[in-house]
């Protein structure tokens, strides 16, 4: 084991992890076909990688678009959020899931999430919901699907929507059922840093018609269904994606089945052996949940265990020739945007004439989220596609700088 690898020691690992994307012939036939037919432009790709993903997920519907941002913008107007609504989200997500609600002049309101997963607690969700709730947003976090029974309890019991933040849970199974289509809709993402990537790409899952209809009509500039086409009966927006996309996306789509078991192995693998680790807090699993997508492996860094700051675990651990990094730095709502009180046109949302209320976000605390932004640490995706002894250099190496955390202590 010998010397730590930041002070110049030999790195556990000699040898790089997968790289991301993973890509080959069935991406380079299908968008060479796209390429040659001249027939660039929403078609037979797209809608056959539409079809083919819903079923993917267990959903009816597939209506893709042009990011996961869009997507889930798609959803909120497909289920009728209206200016001046509020629309309950996690903090420990990316910003897309609170500012695609702005987008649509409602409201994002924070609850707080369960620290052990880093998914929204329905406890916390149910305290924030008022007369003026619309929807909840629960993101999959990491591909963790969030407590869905939960929140459809919710949903029945208040008259709510919900809309899945599924950008991390292509793959992901509750009860046996993908995600996406287990509340109203879901929203996923293709762009690259995503298990299934074509640079940019979104869809969005439903097994309803009516939010198919609209959906599909706001996202191809309000057209109708079957009408003449220069009709147009809602105000949508262009976010139709490209048969180039789809040529590419149909092509990762071959691989996902198997990334992702392999993926759920290696991070079983991981989490029997860092489980009873000092100092490090693994997922939970949850039985409900019959399979996992990991988008990310994530682990709680406990530094009152380790006396030691999480920043110099990372730096040591990279050293070693692991990549991790520590994930978002802070909640959503001390971003900026949010403190300075996000103003759009007339003011709205957040002064909006028909919001009534005034919303602070300089007061907003979540606790769980504040502390998980200084804990977590975050394996990549594209990690646990090598194998198992692959996994084993990062146990060793985890349990290599725990064993030399002293030397640490002094700064590094
Ligand atoms: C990536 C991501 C999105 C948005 O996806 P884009 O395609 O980049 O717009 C939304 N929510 C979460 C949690 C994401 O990670």
């Amino acid at each position: 084991m010998g010397k730590l690898a930041i002070y110049g020691g030999r790195p556990v690992r000699d040898k790089p992890f997968p790289t991301w994307p993973i890509f080959g012939e069935e991406e380079r036939r299908n968008l060479l076909e796209v390429f040659e037919s001249g027939k660039w432009w929403y078609g037979e790709k797209v809608k056959e990688f539409e079809e083919k993903f819903a079923l993917f997920q267990d959903a009816k519907y597939g209506i893709s678009c042009t990011n996961g941002t869009a997507a889930l913008e798609i959803g909120l107007i497909s289920c009728g959020v209206k200016p001046g609504e509020e629309v309950i989200v996690p903090p420990y997500t990316f910003i897309a899931t609170a500012s695609s609600v702005l987008k649509v002049n409602a409201i994002p309101v924070f609850a707080d999430i369960d620290i052990k997963t880093g998914n929204l607690d329905p406890k916390d969700t149910e305290r924030k919901i008022t007369e003026k709730t619309k929807a909840i947003i629960p993101v999959h976090f990491a591909g963790l699907p969030a407590d869905m029974d939960a929140f459809l309890f919710l949903a029945e019991k208040y008259n709510l929507k919900i809309i899945e933040d599924a950008c991390h849970s292509w793959g992901s199974k509750w009860k046996n059922k993908g995600t996406g289509a287990l509340g109203d809709c879901g929203a996923f993402s293709f762009q690259m840093s995503k298990n299934i990537t074509s640079g940019e790409g979104g869809i969005l899952l439903t097994d309803n018609k009516e939010i198919e209809e609209i959906a599909r009509s706001y996202s191809n500039c309000g057209r109708g269904k079957d009408k003449p086409w220069y009709y147009h009966y809602i105000l949508g927006d262009n976010l139709r994606m490209t048969e180039l996309q789809a040529a590419i996306l149909l092509g990762q789509l071959t691989r996902l089945e198997e990334q992702t078991i392999k993926r759920e192995e290696n991070a079983k693998y991981l989490d029997k052996n860092l489980k009873d680790f000092e100092g490090i807090e693994i997922v939970p699993r949850d039985n409900r949940v019959t399979r996992r997508s990991y988008h990310l492996y994530m682990f709680r860094f406990i530094k009152e265990k380790w006396e030691i700051e999480r920043e110099v675990f990372i730096k040591a651990l990279n050293a070693e020739r692991i990549p991790v990094s520590s994930g978002y730095p802070i909640p959503l709502y001390k971003n900026p945007l949010f403190q300075k009180k996000v103003k759009g046109p007339e003011g709205c949302p957040i002064s909006c004439p028909y919001y009534r209320k005034k919303i602070d976000y300089s007061e907003v605390y979540c606790p769980n989220a504040e502390r998980l932004c200084e804990e977590a640490v975050w394996i990549s995706h594209s990690v646990l596609l090598a194998e198992k002894e692959d996994m084993r250099d990062i146990i060793n190496a985890i349990e290599k700088i725990y064993k030399n955390r002293e030397q640490l202590k002094i700064g590094i």
